[in-house]
């Protein structure tokens, strides 16, 4: 489905990513971990062209997607949930879901989506005419997770999403994170937790210092001694 092939990012003169390669099949579940500032984030920019790859190559279903527009990559159906959530605090629940379906005028199966996420999470329905701001940061995850949903994406990015949440949030954004992946989405999990990511993937790669250093399936990941000691403390 997706396919970055030796792309190396820069902020400025600063180099982000060097020759970073991965591969994402659909219906799977594939995480991305490593430390603060090992390249995770910007590697979920450079897929939405938000900070475009210098050289290097990423096709999307067979294309390549690494010259186009952010709203052009959106289009094609890869959406990201951005780290923080940024959710829009001043706009009511059901406005921010309408963001969301901002790029499609089919409004039956809008309609069908909206049911689809509230079924998802229950609580979003009970606080539709809420202000998103006044939101739990658990209760925001899921609507950053439930706006993404409105686009009814392909591919669904997720960066961070257990950050700064207590752990029985966690736990419920990981279910239905597998629950959406379950119904069709594929999913490109960026994550910190590697313990919790790695026990819903599929495949995970490790990064460090801007560079891809291991690929596995997930459960190998979770045996492998160097993972083990460096990312689940164990
Ligand atoms: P974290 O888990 O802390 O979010 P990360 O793995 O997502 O970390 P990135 O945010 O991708 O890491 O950062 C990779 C490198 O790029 C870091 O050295 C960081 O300082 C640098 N960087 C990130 N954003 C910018 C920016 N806007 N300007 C300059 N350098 C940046």
């Amino acid at each position: 489905m997706l396919e970055i092939r030796s792309i190396c990012s820069f902020y400025g003169k600063i180099q982000a990513l060097y020759d970073v390669s991965l591969k994402i099949e659909p219906g799977e579940i594939i995480t991305l971990i490593g430390a603060n500032g090992a390249g995770k984030t910007t590697t979920l920019m450079s897929i939405c062209g938000i900070v475009p790859p210098r050289t290097g190559e990423i096709f999307f279903e067979g294309e390549p997607i690494h010259n186009l527009t952010p709203e052009k990559i959106v289009a094609k159906g890869i959406v990201q949930v951005p780290e923080g959530r940024l959710i829009f605090p001043r706009m009511t629940v059901l406005e921010n879901l309408d963001m969301g379906a901002y790029l499609r005028n089919d409004k039956e199966e809008i309609k069908k989506d909206l049911e689809y996420v509230f079924d998802l999470f229950p609580i979003l329905a009970e606080r539709q005419d809420q202000l998103g701001g006044t939101l739990s940061g658990g209760e925001q995850q899921m609507l950053a997770i439930s706006r993404a949903l409105m686009a009814r994406p392909k591919l669904l990015l997720l960066d961070e999403p257990s950050l700064g949440l207590a752990p029985l949030v966690i736990k419920q954004i990981f279910e239905i994170i597998q629950k959406i992946n379950q119904a069709g989405t594929t999913i490109f999990l960026v994550e910190q937790n590697a313990h919790q990511a790695l026990k819903i993937a599929h495949r995970g790669y490790v990064m460090e210092n801007g560079r891809i250093v291991l690929a596995d399936k997930a459960e190998a990941l979770l045996t492998n001694e160097q993972v083990k000691k460096a990312y689940l403390g164990l």
